[in-house]
């Protein structure tokens, strides 16, 4: 089966891949520059949107994520912006981290949520996953991208940058959620 894997970030189409290895499916890129416009007000309409605009462009099944990080001392941001929180990723750690500096409350958690739409643009399915922690004072690991190196994992005393790729994908929002679209995808079968 192929799916379109609506998204212009090379990290996560990395980890769908690697999280749906065993699954007799293809993950490819929608054609050409795909950047549409993420406009809607939680991860579940702004990860339809990217599906339908995928499947709009490439008459395929397409498949999106939206995703980010919620930090309970700033009400739940940087949410949905977490990919514009600031410049850089660098920038956006650092920011955080400021933020964050005189709060004792340090919880957070990675949301991910996932739509599936058919050839014709009709959902197919929606799931969210989440993945409970808290923020560092400081970076740590070499591994992962985006706030990984600040994300401690609920349980252990890692980051996910600490973490080898099948490690975090057991844990991570992103498995939780794709793990679910497998799972409706071999009923489809
Ligand atoms: P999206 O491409 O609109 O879903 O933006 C997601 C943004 O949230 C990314 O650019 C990262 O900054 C952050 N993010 C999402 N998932 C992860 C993850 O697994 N690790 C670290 N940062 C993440």
């Amino acid at each position: 089966m192929k799916i379109v894997f609506a998204t212009g970030n090379p990290d996560k189409l990395r980890e769908i891949k690697e999280i749906a290895e065993g699954a007799d499916i293809e993950f490819i890129l929608p054609p050409g520059d795909f950047n549409p416009a993420e406009n809607g007000k939680t991860f579940e309409e702004n990860s339809y949107i990217k599906a339908l605009e995928a499947s709009r462009v490439s008459n395929m099944m397409s498949l999106a994520d939206d995703s980010g990080l919620c930090v309970e001392a700033l009400n739940g941001a940087p949410g949905i912006h977490s990919a514009r929180y600031a410049q850089t990723a660098q920038k956006r750690i650092d920011k955080l981290l400021d933020e964050l500096k005189d709060k004792q409350n340090r919880k957070a958690k990675f949301v991910c949520a996932m739509t599936l739409v058919s050839s014709d643009g009709k959902i197919l399915y929606q799931t969210t996953g989440e993945c409970h922690g808290k923020i560092r004072e400081k970076r740590s690991g070499e591994g992962g991208f985006g706030y990984d190196p600040i994300f401690e994992v609920e349980n252990t005393n890692l980051t996910m940058a600490e973490m080898r790729e099948e490690e975090k994908n057991k844990v991570s929002h992103r498995g939780r959620a794709l793990r679910d679209v497998l799972k409706f995808l071999e009923k489809l079968d």
